[in-house]
């Protein structure tokens, strides 16, 4: 099959101002940024550059634009994968295809290799999973491990993954030389909620004056950042729906609870 093994892009567009909050790990994955942009200023003194990065925290809290931001602040190609399309997609040729990703991600280095959900492939080995045969998982993160034990100090690539279940991954990804550091992405707090309310107004057309995105933020306590991004679009599509000319503080209300219906919903599958 002829199945996309991962994405590339080489020309990213998302900066650090796309990222709302975050601070700490804004400021954590500055220095990837710094390590992509002047290697050689880092191992002047004899210092090896880290592999990887692990990003932890729960789902929508912006991993992946995170990830994305560091790509387009430093100007490097972007290859990305998502750990669980990788193992279902892959089977029995796993560990051959991640060879492939690294060989191309080398050939254009300096570059960022992001994994999506890593625990789908790096589930500490020997513990059962729900998806395709533990054997080729086991493989598939075998080669992972390889592959970037083999770096040389000098092949400028940073392998930054994201997971919402550190606690089930396999130590052996946490060892020095691999996903030695771990940042966390947490969920927002209300004064971060007003600033991803303010990114995610950016694209819409027109907002009523009277938005009040300090009065958003305190609606919305326990959104992740995707959640407040689904909020800003649904009510602008609740607003064009009712033929309004403008985005009015209603149409977040209502969005609002609309979202939160959604997540109830949600919750209930999952428990
Ligand atoms: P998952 O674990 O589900 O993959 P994630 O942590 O990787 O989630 P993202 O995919 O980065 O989350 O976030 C989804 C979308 O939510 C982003 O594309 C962005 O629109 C919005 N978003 C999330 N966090 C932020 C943030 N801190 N600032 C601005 N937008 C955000």
């Amino acid at each position: 099959s002829k199945a996309k093994l991962f994405d590339q892009n080489t020309d990213v567009k998302t900066s650090f101002k796309d990222v709302a909050g975050l601070e700490g790990a804004k400021e954590e994955v500055q220095e990837i940024v710094d390590f992509l942009k002047n290697p050689d200023k880092y191992t002047a003194l004899g210092g090896k550059i880290p592999k990887g990065a692990l990003l932890v925290g729960p789902p929508g809290t912006g991993k992946t634009l995170l990830a994305k931001a560091v790509a387009g602040e430093a100007k490097v190609p972007f290859f990305s994968l998502s750990g669980s399309d990788f193992v279902e997609m892959f089977v029995g040729v796993g560990a051959s295809r991640v060879r492939d990703l690294f060989k191309q991600a080398k050939e254009k280095s300096p570059a960022i290799i992001f994994i999506d959900e890593i625990d789908a492939i790096g589930r500490a080995r020997g513990k059962s999973n729900f998806s395709g045969s533990n054997d080729e998982r086991e493989n598939t993160l075998n080669q992972l491990l390889t592959e970037m034990d083999g770096f040389g100090t000098n092949t400028n690539v940073i392998v930054i993954a994201a997971t919402n279940r550190a606690d089930v991954l396999d130590k052996a990804l946490m060892r020095a030389g691999r996903f030695d550091r771990q940042i966390y992405v947490d969920l927002p707090d209300v004064r971060e909620r007003q600033e991803i309310f303010d990114v995610h107004l950016r694209p819409l057309k027109k907002v009523a004056d009277e938005l009040d995105t300090e009065f958003m933020a305190k609606q919305t306590p326990g959104f992740s950042g995707a959640d407040i991004a689904n909020v800003c679009n649904e009510a602008a599509l609740i607003a064009a729906r009712q033929g309004k000319t403008a985005v009015g503080k209603q149409d977040f209300l209502d969005a609002v609870d609309r979202i939160v219906g959604g997540l109830e919903k949600k919750n209930k599958i999952i428990t």
